[in-house]
């Protein structure tokens, strides 16, 4: 989760654009690159994480956590999401689906997170362990600024959405 960012609004809807755009594979492999060298860079810290669960129940726990366009289509590739169709309502006028609140995100199961790989950046650095919390925003920035220049490099709309709402866009792709 993202400590700096808990002050932002929270969003009340994905963009449409961020919910209609493909994941190049170069774009994949630029993310996972980033996610690959942040873990490295988190493992050095150490940080302890008790199973709690906390940091995931977002209204519980009292914090936000936002994504970025890119990262929010990492995740949806990696866990076979795919964007819900606006909804026309009339000619040249959309409204988004409208999902019910959730408390927490769905992802948790019995206080452990079951999408570890595609999980976005603050999802990774955030860890409520109160001796590892020092580097968390510097990292943060850091990262999120690498993730922020992607968008340009892959003509990508950026957009920071908090978690919810950004998934609030998507349903989830039958598998046989
Ligand atoms: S994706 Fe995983 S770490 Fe991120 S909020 Fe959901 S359960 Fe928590």
């Amino acid at each position: 989760m993202n400590k700096p960012n808990t002050n932002r609004p929270l969003a009340s809807k994905p963009a449409i654009s961020q919910r209609t755009a493909c994941l190049s594979a170069a774009a994949a492999d630029a993310i996972r690159d980033i996610y690959q060298r942040l873990d490295a860079v988190i493992a050095g810290h150490q940080p302890r994480c008790d199973a709690s669960g906390r940091c995931c129940h977002f209204d519980a726990y009292g914090h936000r956590l936002y994504v970025t366009t890119l990262e929010m289509m990492y995740f949806a590739d990696a866990m076979g999401l795919a964007p819900l169709p606006p909804t026309p309502r009339s000619e040249g006028n959309f409204s988004l689906p409208q999902l019910p609140h959730q408390p927490g995100c769905p992802w948790q199961m019995d206080g452990l997170c079951t999408a570890r790989d595609a999980r976005p950046l603050g999802c990774r650095i955030y860890f409520c362990d109160p001796a590892n919390q020092h580097w968390q925003p510097e990292t943060y920035e850091a990262f999120h600024r690498e993730i922020t220049g992607l968008h340009d490099r892959f003509d990508t709309p950026y957009q920071y959405t908090e978690w919810r709402a950004a998934l609030a866009g998507y349903v989830k792709m039958e598998t046989t």
